[in-house]
């Protein structure tokens, strides 16, 4: 990747930037290690940054934000000192030695043809100095980017450079929320021009409907992997398009499509710009679906095929995450604005003609009314798709049958990883070092396996210690916070003794904190005031509550959720109990994950889609309390945590909310507090440190990104990457195959039918035969095999039927003998469940094809 060489001759060479004192020895050094974002995971440099400039550091923690800032005097002062240099050397080296390392993707899979994942999401989240993002979806894509790097899998992230991020939060005395849009200024993020190795930043333009829209491409290192960025603020285009990139979940549905052909033609087509052939798309959400028309395209120019074959050999390689938990979740844009902006491109590009391009995102083709479903498209231009929780593939198959007509809800073709969170990005100091203590340092950066027995080693005294800790520094993270105006209304309003009165360092500290969304409940355990003020101000087991999270600026009932905790925080027998905590973000998550004791999370099942907050807390030590949705469905041990909730879906009952709540202050008062403070001899609360080990011992690797990108790296992308070099090889050849299969069946399927069904018992064996006319089509383009359907227990049956061979007669004389082109097929099988429970059923077949996503055909015998 000529453009990503990052010796001082290559692309990061400061000739790049407008950086000053470039010239002074070490600098380079300097803002080669603040371009990387390694550092928002290792903290190894922060002392350097410190030293810099300890109040800008404080302040922003940027380190590319302060290089740009300081004074050349300051630099040169802090340079000269020996051991400075020293630690620069040092950081330097470990830095090259990582790149260098070969990772758990080399060891484990050397010789495969996985080049390049590309890695196509909206929004990022990987520090708050780079704020492209705004919230769980953000925090996947930032989180795998992260873990690839650790795991050396050349994943390239693709994503979009918003002049104003996410909204920050202000909130007035009344509780009513004020969105306020700071501008991202792109000198001061840690991010870069993609430049020429003559100098040349690179640009190109896609077309937006007749228009053309010129791109310019930005990378951000994340060790020893790329996310490139894309924006539209070019001189070069028009002042409305300049604003396309503008910000993010922002503007009307127009901007948003505009964005996303951006993001999908504009991210393919960058990556072919910079030379970079990904076998593998992965699709982070429908958004970015636009991409699989960009890769086809060009397919088509490399190998000489027309669409349909050139999707049939890419689609093998995109891989489809879906997160929505609802149908209404997903992008859908009128058909008049999707040929507006798309008509020409797929008409000119692709050789489709509307109707055609139109389908693609329907789920009645024919109907000319239905809008284009991006999730519909993402499904259709893919080879394999997934949820993020189990459950969450579930309610996912449930979403997309209707595309899979005549199919058994499970055979709906959308699987599931569950996500998990980047670990070294989310643990404190603390945590860091009593896990480096007990397991290795390198622990995050191969497989986990041992890592419960490691945990097991851990005296309950130095677990609670570092719980303690962990707590308190917490606390006066939020006193500081609110001493410069972390609280609604700005200051606190008393003096400095009110501030030594907020919160208490040895008191049940819970973090409730999230989106603002009524799927959410947020004000669950509001629907019962009364009873949280007395566990609040309980003399003996006491609670307090840390609070956070944003409404979208367009959420009318979300902002009066967001009033509702205001007001009940301004209740004097709460003061200083409850607090609300201003302008949710990625460095106050952080901090609340790393100190509270407790997390609960209280979201609508199945609504929360899998949910990673949660997550974030397993490492520190922290314990959940969640509705057995998402994640905690499949997590959820009462060795480790507690569960509200029945595992079923109630929709927005009222009296089912308020049970749930009623079930959550049960779950405070009856298990949770007193476990808290019931005390040995030596002030340990044993049965509460036995949960943490619990919790830290078996949940924290099985929710770590590092499990879910080897997850996805072994069960997905590999065989992507080999299914569409299969389909790619000798022009294409297998593509254009499964064309002219497609064909066949589409013209052919009407004309199969089943004839006689019979079984018959023979040496305790069943058999049996059914009589099939295949009609046009030939029986080695079927594949038929008698299924039982899963029940109770039972696992579903598929067993394979074998065409019966015609008698050996010489050509011509069996030819006339099967003119009537009935044949059988039977299989013999001992039984393991009525006879009634079997039926014959037939399928399309051809090696390699995933069926039923890319041939969605069926017949059954009954
Ligand atoms: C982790 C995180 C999220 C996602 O949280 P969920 O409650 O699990 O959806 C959202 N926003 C921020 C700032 C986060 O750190």
């Amino acid at each position: 990747m000529p453009f990503f060489d990052d010796t001082p001759s290559g692309g990061e060479d400061t000739t790049s930037f407008c950086l000053p004192h470039a010239d002074v020895e070490g600098f380079d050094r300097l803002f080669r290690l603040a371009l990387d974002l390694r550092w928002s995971w290792n903290h190894a440099a922060d002392t350097l940054w410190r030293k810099l400039d300890p109040v800008l550091w404080e302040l922003t923690h940027n380190p590319w934000a302060l290089l740009q800032t300081i004074s050349r005097e300051k630099v040169e002062r802090v340079l000269s000192d020996p051991s400075v240099r020293e630690e620069l050397d040092r950081l330097s080296e470990a830095r090259r030695l990582a790149d260098l390392e070969p990772g758990w993707f080399q060891r484990a899979s050397s010789g495969s043809s996985l080049e390049h994942v590309a890695y196509f999401s909206m929004e990022f989240m990987l520090s708050e100095a780079l704020p492209i993002y705004s919230g769980g979806l953000g925090n996947v894509a930032g989180d795998q980017l992260k873990a690839a790097s650790d795991l050396g899998v050349p994943v390239v992230g693709i994503g979009l450079l918003y002049q104003q991020g996410y909204f920050h939060q202000s909130i007035d005395s009344d509780g009513n929320q004020t969105a306020l849009f700071p501008y991202n200024e792109p000198g001061q993020l840690p991010i870069s021009p993609v430049r020429k190795p003559n100098g040349e930043w690179v640009r190109f333009t896609i077309e937006l409907g007749r228009e053309k829209l010129w791109l310019r491409v930005w990378k951000a290192r994340v060790g020893k992997v790329f996310l490139l960025l894309l924006d539209t603020n070019d001189l070069a285009n028009t002042s409305s398009q300049r604003g396309i990139t503008s910000e993010l979940y922002g503007g009307n549905t127009t901007l948003r499509l505009q964005q996303e052909v951006v993001l999908g033609i504009g991210g393919w087509r960058c990556l072919d710009a910079l030379g970079i052939e990904a076998s593998v798309c992965h699709l982070n959400e429908g958004h970015a679906a636009f991409a699989i028309l960009e890769r086809a395209r060009i397919f088509m120019k490399s190998y000489g095929v027309n669409f349909e074959e050139a999707l049939a050999a890419t689609r093998a390689g995109n891989l489809f995450t879906t997160h929505t938990a609802v149908p209404a979740g997903f992008d859908r844009f009128s058909p008049d604005l999707v040929l507006r902006f798309l008509g020409p491109y797929s008409g000119d590009h692709l050789g489709l003609s509307p109707e055609t391009f139109l389908a693609m995102g329907r789920w009645n083709p024919s109907d000319p009314g239905e809008p284009f479903n991006m999730a519909y498209l993402a499904l259709r231009g893919s080879g394999r798709a997934n949820g993020v929780s189990r459950l969450h593939g579930e309610v996912s198959r449930e979403i997309f049958s209707p595309l899979f007509p005549r199919w058994p809800l499970e055979e709906v073709p959308v699987g599931h990883v569950t996500n998990g969170v980047h670990v070294p990005s989310w643990d404190s100091a603390e945590a860091d070092t009593l896990w480096t203590r007990f397991c290795r340092k390198d622990r995050w950066l191969g497989t986990l396996e041992t890592m419960g027995e490691e945990v097991d080693q851990i005296p309950d005294a130095d677990l609670w210690e570092f719980r303690n800790t962990s707590r308190k520094s917490l606390i006066e993270f939020v006193r500081h916070r609110c001493a410069r105006g972390g609280l609604p209304s700005g200051k606190i309003s008393r003096g400095p003794e009110e501030l030594q009165n907020l919160l208490d360092p040895y008191v049940l500290t819970i973090g409730f904190s999230r989106r603002f969304a009524t799927y959410k409940r947020p004000n669950l355990l509001l629907l019962d005031p009364e009873r949280l003020i007395r566990l609040l101000n309980d003399p003996n087991r006491p609670l307090q509550l840390l609070i956070a999270g944003k409404a979208h600026p367009q959420d009318g009932a979300g902002q009066a959720l967001v009033r509702e905790w205001i007001t009940f925080t301004k209740r004097p027998d709460v003061r200083g109990k409850a607090i609300f905590l201003v302008d949710y973000d990625m460095l106050l998550a952080e901090r609340l994950v790393q100190g509270v004791d407790l997390w609960v999370n209280t979201p609508r099942r199945p609504w929360e889609a899998c949910g990673t907050s949660g997550m974030k807390v397993l490492v520190n030590g922290g314990l959940n309390l969640s509705e057995l949705d998402g994640w905690w469905a499949e997590a959820f041990d009462p060795k480790s945590g507690w569960a509200i909730g029945d595992g079923q879906d109630h929709g927005d009952d009222p009296a089912h909310d308020r049970a749930e709540a009623d079930q959550l202050f049960d779950r405070l008062e009856r298990e949770i507090l007193p476990l808290f403070y019931d005390r040995d001899a030596r002030g340990i609360p044993v049965g509460w440190v036995e949960r943490m080990r619990e919790s830290m011992g078996t949940l924290t690797p099985r929710f770590s990104a590092n499990r879910a990108v080897r997850e996805y790296t072994t069960s997905h992308y590999l065989p992507a990457a080999k299914a569409f070099r299969f389909r790619s090889e000798n022009q294409a050849s297998v593509a254009r195959e499964i064309v002219r299969k497609v064909r066949l069946w589409e013209k052919g399927w009407n004309t199969l039918s089943f004839g006689e069904y019979s079984v018959t018992v023979q040496e305790g064996l069943h058999l049996f035969t059914v009589r099939i006319h295949p009609g046009i089509l030939p029986p080695d383009t079927l594949k038929v095999e008698l299924f039982a359907a899963p029940e109770g227990t039972k696992p579903a049956e598929h067993h394979p039927m074998e065409w019966v061979p015609e008698n050996p007669l010489p050509k011509d004389q069996s030819e006339q003998k099967n003119a009537d082109g009935w044949r059988t097929c039977r299989v013999q099988i001992p039984l393991l469940r009525p006879v009634g429970d079997y039926t014959p059923r037939i399928l399309p077949f051809f090696e390699g094809l995933s069926v039923p996503l890319e041939a969605g055909w069926i017949a059954w015998q009954r």
